[in-house]
């Protein structure tokens, strides 16, 4: 990792969608409007994407009101982006019908997970009874179902609000509570995040564009018991390069749960990982790690993604958690936007991920989340060559 850790300076990217030079020309407009996030390698590019540049400064005077609240326009005012992904407006909180029964954030004002909140510090790991096991793996079904549902969707001028929606429903359909929502009072059924966010992107009314990638974190909460799983999707005609980093960060989290077993510590887990991002020329996000996940959402064992961390605890039969490798184009370095969500990465270049829940076994583990078609593969692979 010393590589990375070295670049302090993050260096800017040319917002021209197909281009990837650094760039140090600013848009004139963008500085005076005060928006300085918008950076050009060149004049030809910055006239090439003027069409769709001039979009983030109309958003900025205003006369895209629709698009943005009052509240997230101070918000946002004079926020330096890091790459050229900018947010659309966010659809107001829905509320589960009264029949679905939901974790106690649900109904909390500010969404605070008392329960895990009171298992805070502890490094205890639970061992799943047969019962509870049994509740995680329905959960982990269950979500699967809901993430096979939002991978359909996918598809260019589709928006994440939408996707949301579609979320919202078939959590709904499966007597699931959508477990983010209200999450420390996170606003959506599921997590979408686009291009440059890491994670805990809030779904919103941007359209998903031709060559974007976008990961869609599904977590359900069914009977008690939360299953956790997301995946990266290609949108369109996806750049070469941008699939190499979908496809090593399927990798990574592929190799790590085949090194997962009893007795193995949960801080090896990282070396693995992070050895064949770098292998690849990419880089692995620190700052977000997998968890522990039963009847509480994040709880016990932190599982990060990186090597020669400090994570405590041994593996064994009953524990269940997860792997969420995110990988970046980039460097490791991640920085958040107003909304106090999304995770962008430090220099704009973009970042992908795969999540599983895993039940350790007596020998090895059960991927509780995977995909019950297609001998398992994520979907990303349907698209291509190897697909039948
Ligand atoms: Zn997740
Ligand atoms: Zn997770």
């Amino acid at each position: 990792m010393a590589a990375s850790m070295e670049q302090s300076v993050a260096t800017r990217v040319c917002e021209t969608t197909s281009c990837d030079k650094e760039a140090k020309l600013q848009c004139p407009t963008c500085i005076k409007l005060g928006i300085s996030g918008s950076f050009f390698c060149n004049q030809e590019c910055f006239k090439g994407f003027w069409g769709e540049h001039k979009k983030v400064h109309k958003k900025a005077k205003g006369e895209d009101n629709q698009d943005i609240t009052e509240d997230q326009k101070s918000e946002w005012a004079g926020f330096k982006f890091t790459g050229a992904l900018r947010p659309g407006k966010v659809m107001k909180k829905r509320t589960a019908p009264d029949h679905i029964p939901r974790p106690d954030y649900a109904e909390h004002p500010t969404g605070e997970p008392t329960s895990e909140r009171q298992m805070r510090g502890n490094h205890n790991i639970r061992i799943l009874t047969a019962e509870e096991q049994e509740g995680v793996r329905q959960a982990c079904k269950l979500g699967r179902e809901v993430l096979d549902i939002a991978a359909k969707a996918i598809g260019v001028g589709v928006t994440t609000a939408e996707i949301d929606r579609l979320v919202y429903e078939a959590c709904i359909d499966r007597q699931c509570y959508p477990s983010p929502l209200n999450y420390y009072c996170f606003p959506a059924s599921c997590c979408t995040s686009v291009n440059e966010v890491i994670c805990h992107g809030i779904p919103d009314t941007r359209k998903l564009e031709d060559g974007d990638i976008v990961n869609v974190d599904i977590t359900v909460y069914y009977k008690g018991y939360h299953g956790d799983l997301n995946e990266t999707f290609y949108v369109g005609k996806v750049d070469e390069r941008y699939k190499k980093l979908v496809r090593v960060a399927w990798e990574c989290l592929d190799l790590a749960i085949k090194e997962v077993k009893p007795g193995v510590r949960y801080r090896d887990i990282g070396s693995f990982i992070q050895k064949h991002a770098q292998a690849n020329g990419f880089s692995v996000v620190r700052s977000y790690c997998g968890h522990g996940i039963h009847s509480l959402f994040h709880t016990a064992p932190n599982v990060p993604h990186y090597a020669k961390n400090k994570a405590i605890g041994i593996m064994k039969p009953g524990h269940s958690f997860t792997i969420e490798p995110m990988i970046n184009e980039g460097v490791w370095r991640d920085e958040m936007w107003p909304d106090k969500w999304t995770a962008v990465t430090e220099d704009g270049k973009r970042s992908a991920q795969f999540e599983h829940t895993l039940l350790v076994t007596e020998t090895g583990c059960e991927i509780l989340t995977r995909r019950r078609e297609k001998n398992a593969q994520p979907h990303f692979m349907d698209s291509e060559n190897n697909a039948e």
